[in-house]
């Protein structure tokens, strides 16, 4: 039989998986890059440790995805961490497993991990033209034959699996040429904006805050008033606001929230593990012990210092107030703040610090089992591209492996 001629749009993540398994399965494909080099993002992710994927079951995972998860778990079916996880260490790459279920490559090297996946599709194959960018599908009733690269050449293929990926850090490449062309090609695209992004608060205390990380924080989520959802880890400040893993957690509602231009308030408990009394009792104990220190130190066994000033501030207490001359209802407010420490929030930050994009094509054009598109025969549409987005954990980079390597399969059937 004839080998099949596929083109895959997009070195990323996806792209990369869709060629090599399309390539391994005995296709002729050509990757398409518009970037120098493939996979940028890739080395970027989890800080530059790549957080690979998660370990978490299936249930679980999917529920990580929001509305978005019923649809990747036909995927997930055929190729999930545990494949994922047996391929990479097929590569030579060794793996490490953290708290949550995080899967990272052992020594924390993102750019491995590009390095590992660009090796193997070439190993395999697969044409790699880099500083290429495709600008249109050639559609012919309804059926994908082929791209229109920027140097105004036509490549044609039986089958062009789009893998441009999102919107979001534009800087690796990810600049969202895939929602026009998959437009082009019938598809309807859902609103896309920023999802796990740092939030901005009016409140002019963060300014000096800016840089302070915070651990085991609970942050409390209001909208309209009414309390949402929570999260509790870590938390950091920014010029502009909040940021950290439980503030990107909960962005996703923040900003769905603010769009339909509803009230948000974040209140942050700084010590979850005490309740009211527990508090109490913490400060009557530090009063005995350090009757006559000023308000200033006092408090350092309970915050760091950078919020002492903040905190006293609220309680309306002189810095240098001694700890012993500290009125009850003073302590009271102390007690308060030190749980309901409140931001209301004003905006979140834009694609270009989105960690992904929300939106995207939608779903229900695409057949969940082979990627392909449902408007347009032989395109299959994979990735961050797709109306998918998840909480951070390593869930994104399976869901964009697992849509690449379903359709790197489908493709060649
Ligand atoms: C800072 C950061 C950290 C992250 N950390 C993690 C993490 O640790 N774990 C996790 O699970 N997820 C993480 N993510 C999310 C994850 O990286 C993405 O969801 C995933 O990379 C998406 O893969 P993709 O293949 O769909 O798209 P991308 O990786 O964005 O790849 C798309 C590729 O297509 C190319 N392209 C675009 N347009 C064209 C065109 N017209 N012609 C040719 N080529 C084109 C781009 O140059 C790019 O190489 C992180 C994201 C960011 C920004």
């Amino acid at each position: 039989m004839a080998k099949k001629n596929i083109i895959v749009i997009g070195g990323g993540a996806s792209g990369l998986m869709a060629a090599g398994v399309a390539a391994t399965n005995g296709a002729r494909v050509i990757l398409l890059e518009k970037m120098k080099t493939p996979a940028r993002k890739i080395r970027i992710t989890g800080k530059g440790r790549c957080n690979i994927t998660n370990t978490a079951p299936l249930v679980d995972f999917i529920a990580h995805f929001g509305k978005s998860g019923r649809f990747l778990r036909q995927a997930f079916a055929q190729f999930f961490s545990s494949e994922l996880i047996t391929f990479l260490e097929g590569q030579g790459l060794k793996i490490g497993f953290e708290r949550g279920g995080r899967v990272f490559p052992a020594d924390g090297d993102a750019p491995l991990v590009a390095r590992l996946l660009i090796d193997w599709v070439k190993d395999v194959g697969v044409e790699l033209r880099t500083d290429v960018s495709v600008v249109d599908l050639l559609i012919k009733n309804d059926r994908v034959a082929g791209v229109v690269c920027n140097n105004n050449k036509k490549l044609y293929a039986d089958a062009v699996i789009l893998a441009t990926g999102g919107a979001s850090y534009p800087r690796t490449g990810s600049t969202g040429d895939g929602y026009r062309l998959a437009q082009s090609a019938g598809h309807t695209i859902v609103a896309t904006r920023p999802a796990l992004v740092p939030l901005r608060t009016a409140e002019k205390v963060v300014n000096g805050l800016a840089g302070l990380q915070l651990k085991n924080v609970n942050a409390r989520l209001f909208i309209n008033g009414k309390r949402k959802t929570q999260a509790f880890g870590e938390l950091s400040f920014t010029k502009h606001g909040l940021s950290g893993p439980i503030i990107l957690t909960l962005s996703s509602l923040v900003v769905d929230a603010l769009r339909s231009k509803a009230q948000v308030a974040v209140i942050l408990d700084l010590k979850p593990a005490l309740d009211d009394a527990k508090l109490e009792a913490r400060l009557q104990r530090d009063l005995k012990k350090r009757p006559h220190d000023p308000m200033n130190s006092f408090l350092r066994g309970l915050l760091p210092q950078e919020l002492i000033p903040v905190c006293l501030d609220y309680a309306q207490v002189d810095l240098d107030m001694t700890a012993v001359m500290l009125p009850a209802q003073a302590r009271k407010k102390i007690r308060h703040w030190l749980k309901n420490f409140r931001f209301e929030i004003t905006g979140y930050g834009s694609l270009d610090e989105a960690i992904v994009t929300a939106g995207g094509v939608k779903t229900a054009e695409i057949d969940p089992c082979t990627m392909e598109s449902k408007k347009s025969k032989g395109l299959h549409i994979v990735g961050e591209l797709l109306d998918i987005q998840a909480d951070t954990g390593g869930y994104n980079l399976q869901a964009a492996f697992s849509t690449g390597w379903v359709a790197g399969k489908a493709v060649c059937r």
